[in-house]
């Protein structure tokens, strides 16, 4: 069951500078059992200094409010000789943490060397300016990616950002908000007048993998509900079926997953792709979720790869995709099918069946 909701700050640090802002007033209202501290320096909070591992957990219950001045991130898509995406922005005006607990989280590795907590940065004016100015320097449909850094919907009730954002990409010709969530957290996209220029996205995988894996979020069917519910609203929608993890009777329980997901939606895209973490990222894991990370790493993952990550051998890959692909393709003809951070030998073999330009995070 989705947890998203449930979700309460045992702590809230308040950055001095941002302390009368409204929205920063607001969000501590809503929270009145949790301890406020102000703090002068967002780098730095006081009394966070605890291992990785420890503060990966107790971050998922620490808020910050502050700000940022770098809401756009560009990604160039570069990820190596042999791991290529095409570019596209990153937008993130929530940053270090998530409510979730996924195993493979790799958000967590990034954010490894900060103290964790989940940071939401309330200066709106400066993120609104730098997407103009992204845009202003850009040729043809620009995507900003809401969905890399964040789950674009989890802490939806308390940010409110999809009823500032949206609104906002649909005045211009050119934006696109990309989401991507693995919540059912879509009052705010219910109450919006929906338009071509925001673009959701669910991240979707078998019951067995979300209960033993993505601890928190909400369950297959809460998810393909949401997403059924906004296209019936009038969204664009999308599905990301990533990663996958191959278990016994994977294929059933995939086939199962496809199955409820186009007999109720008709998404215009759907993204694959499979585990990859790097070596250090998985022993943080171990640290972290113990048993959790040793079925993972039970998976015989190997290196090859120029962004370092292990992953499945190809073989296993080329199992995986193209089951899922003739399933798919046995029940929509049409929808756009892409593989994610894949190598060149596996985009060779599935160059007829997949289109690298029309992935998830990508507007055409
Ligand atoms: S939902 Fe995404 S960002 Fe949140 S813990 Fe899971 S993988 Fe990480």
């Amino acid at each position: 069951m989705d947890t998203a909701k449930k979700f309460k700050p045992k702590t809230i640090l308040l950055w001095q500078k941002a302390s009368e802002h409204p929205q920063a007033q607001r969000i501590v209202k809503m929270f009145p059992l949790a301890n406020v501290h102000l703090i002068k320096n967002q780098h730095k909070p006081p009394f966070l200094d605890m291992s990785p591992p420890k503060s990966l957990l107790a971050g998922k219950r620490i808020l910050m409010i502050g700000q940022t001045a770098s809401f756009v991130r560009r990604f160039d898509g570069i990820l190596g000789s042999n791991v290529h995406c095409c570019p596209y922005y990153k937008l993130v005006p929530v940053s270090n943490g998530c409510p979730y607990y996924c195993t493979y989280c790799y958000l967590a590795y990034v954010y490894r060397k900060f103290n964790s907590f989940i940071k939401v940065n309330i200066n709106y004016d400066m993120m609104f300016k730098q997407i103009r100015k992204t845009l202003s320097g850009s040729q043809g449909k620009v995507s900003f990616n809401m969905g890399e850094m964040l789950d674009s919907l989890a802490l939806d009730h308390i940010t409110n950002l999809t009823t500032i954002l949206i609104p906002f990409f649909s005045g211009f010709s050119n934006a696109y908000l990309m989401l991507l969530t693995k919540s059912n957290n879509i009052d705010n996209l219910l109450s919006l007048e929906p338009n071509e220029h925001t673009i959701i996205s669910w991240s979707l995988n078998p019951r067995y993998i979300i209960e033993q894996y993505e601890s928190g979020t909400a369950n297959l069917g809460e998810r393909i509900k949401a997403a059924e519910l906004c296209h019936e609203h009038g969204w664009r929608i999308r599905f990301r079926i990533d990663p996958g993890i191959l278990q016994p009777n994977w294929r059933a329980s995939y086939a199962d997953l496809i199955h409820k997901a186009l007999t109720l939606t008709a998404p215009e895209n759907i993204t694959l792709g499979m585990l990859r973490m790097l070596p250090g990222h998985l022993r943080l894991a171990a640290q972290v979720y113990g048993n959790r990370t040793q079925k993972l790493l039970n998976n015989n993952l190997i290196r090859g790869a120029s962004d370092g990550k292990l992953r499945y051998p190809i073989n296993l890959r080329v199992e995986f995709y193209s089951f899922l692909i003739d399933t798919i393709r046995s029940l929509d003809k049409d929808v756009s099918i892409s593989l994610c951070r894949e190598t060149p030998e596996i985009w060779n073999i599935f160059k007829e069946r997949c289109e690298p330009k029309k992935c998830n995070c990508l507007i055409w």
